[in-house]
C-alpha cells in the first residue's frame, strides 16, 4: 500500500469500506492526512542477531519479522514511525553492539533483549522506551540505562518488560521501571492523558482526534444523556463525551488502562464519569438502566454475542460504533439491525496511512417500527 500515491490509497479504502458496508449504509470518501508520514507515536520492532557470514559475527538486526517466518527484516528510518523513536532505536543497536548485549534468540535459548517499544506524546513529546527481555533477568541495565540516557537525555522513562513466552504478543505480564515513573502523559483533544505500557493508545494522535469527534457529532449528545463507552481503554472517549453528557459509564478489560482511566479523570477534574474493569460483555449483562447512548470500539476481533445481546436488551436510542476492522463491523452491524436497529450514517478516518487499515465509524438508532411496539408495551 506504502508504495501507492495517497489519494489512491484513500480510493481503495473508501471501496474496501463500502464493499464492507454494502447493504447497511455508505461512505462518500475517507477522511485523510495533509502529511501522511511518521504519524505513529508507538514504534514496535523485533531484535535478532543476523547469520554470520564469511567468518564475520552477523549485525543486530531491529525490525520486523517476514511474512510467515522468523526471519527478522531490518528496518530503518520508516516512512510511518515517529522520527525520534526510530533514532532511538539505532542508539539500541549501537548500545547493545558495543556493549555486548544480546538479542534474544527464542530457539537456542540464548541472549536476552526480544523487542523494543517506543511510545511518544505527539503533543507532550514524552518519551516511554520499553525493552523487552526473552529471561527474566536483563544483565547489565543499569549500564544500559545510563548509557540510553546520555545519548537521549530527554527519555522520560524506561521500563523492563519480561516476556519469555513462546507467543506473538509484544509484552509479557511482569515489568519493573528502570527509569522515570513508569508512564508517559499526552494531550488529546485538550484533556490530559496518563498512559502506562500495557494500556491501549490510538497511534496516530492527529486522526484520532478527527476520529472522536464524528464520534460525537454522530451522538448528537445535548448535555443530560446517560452514555456508556464499552471498550473504553484508558476512558479518552469517555472524557470527550464527558463534557456533552450527563453520566459516562466506561468498562474495560485491562486492568493496567481502568487504572490509567481513573488517573486520567481526576486529571482532568471530570466528575460525571466511572470506569469498570469487566469483561464488556460481562458488564452489560448485569446493568438494568437504560442508557441513553452506548458508544463501542472494540478490538480487531469486534465485539460478541453476549455484548450484542444485552445491548439490543438495553436498546438505547443511539449506538455509535467505532470499529478498526470493517470485517467484523459488518458481523456485528447485521447483529444488531437484526435486533431493531438501522444504520443512519457512517464515516471513514484514515487512522493507518500506508497499511492497509481504515477505521469507520457507524451511528446506529431504533427503527421506528420498534419504537412504537415499546411503547405499547411500556405506555
Ligand atoms: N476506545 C479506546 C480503546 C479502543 S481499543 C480508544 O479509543 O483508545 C479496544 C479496547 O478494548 C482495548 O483497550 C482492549 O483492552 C479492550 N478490550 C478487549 N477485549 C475486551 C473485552 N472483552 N471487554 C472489555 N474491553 C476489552
Amino acid at each position: 500500500m506504502i508504495d501507492k500515491p495517497y489519494r489512491e490509497q484513500l480510493e481503495i479504502k473508501k471501496a474496501y469500506v463500502n464493499q464492507q458496508l454494502k447493504g447497511y449504509c455508505s461512505v462518500d470518501g475517507v477522511i485523510g492526512m495533509a502529511e501522511p508520514y511518521y504519524y505513529r507515536n508507538k514504534v514496535h520492532v523485533v531484535l535478532s542477531r543476523e547469520k554470520a557470514r564469511g567468518g564475520k559475527k552477523g549485525k543486530i538486526a531491529a525490525g520486523i519479522y517476514e511474512e510467515e517466518s522468523h526471519r527478522v527484516v531490518a528496518v530503518k528510518n520508516c516512512l510511518l514511525h515517529d522520527r525520534y523513536a526510530d533514532e532511538i532505536i539505532e542508539s539500541i543497536v549501537d548500545i547493545m553492539e558495543k556493549g555486548r548485549f544480546e538479542p534474544y534468540d527464542e530457539d537456542r535459548g540464548t541472549g536476552n533483549i526480544r523487542h523494543i517499544l517506543i511510545r511518544r506524546g505527539h503533543v507532550s513529546k514524552e518519551t516511554m522506551v520499553i525493552i523487552v527481555t526473552g529471561t527474566k533477568v536483563f544483565p547489565g541495565n543499569k549500564n544500559f540505562t545510563r548509557e540510553l540516557l546520555k545519548r537521549h537525555p530527554d527519555i522520560t522513562t524506561i521500563v523492563h518488560n519480561i516476556n519469555d513466552k513462546k507467543t506473538s504478543m509484544v509484552l509479557g505480564q511482569n515489568q519493573r521501571v528502570l527509569y522515570g515513573k513508569g508512564y508517559i502523559h499526552d494531550i488529546l483533544c485538550g484533556l490530559k492523558f496518563c498512559i502506562s505500557p500495557k494500556s491501549f493508545y490510538q497511534i496516530n494522535s492527529a486522526q484520532t482526534e478527527i476520529l472522536y469527534g464524528k464520534a460525537m457529532e454522530f451522538a448528537g449528545l445535548t448535555g443530560k444523556e446517560s452514555v456508556i463507552d464499552a471498550y473504553c481503554g484508558i476512558g479518552t472517549i469517555s472524557m470527550v463525551a464527558s463534557r456533552y453528557a450527563g453520566t459516562v459509564t466506561g468498562v474495560e478489560l485491562n486492568s493496567d488502562a481502568v487504572r490509567d482511566a481513573k488517573i486520567n479523570a481526576r486529571l482532568n477534574n471530570v466528575e460525571n464519569v466511572k470506569f469498570y474493569n469487566d469483561d464488556a460483555g460481562a458488564f452489560m449483562e448485569k446493568i438494568n438502566e437504560k442508557p441513553d447512548v452506548v458508544f463501542i470500539d472494540p478490538p480487531r476481533s469486534g465485539s460478541t454475542d453476549k455484548f450484542l445481546s444485552s445491548l439490543i436488551r438495553l436498546s438505547p436510542k443511539k449506538i455509535v460504533y467505532v470499529s478498526c476492522n470493517p470485517e467484523t463491523q459488518r458481523r456485528d452491524l447485521k447483529r444488531l439491525i437484526h435486533g431493531g436497529y438501522k444504520a443512519e450514517k457512517a464515516c471513514a478516518v484514515d487512522m493507518f496511512p500506508g497499511t492497509g487499515s481504515v477505521e469507520t465509524v457507524v451511528l446506529l438508532s431504533q427503527k421506528e417500527g420498534r419504537r412504537l411496539s415499546e411503547s405499547i408495551i411500556r405506555p
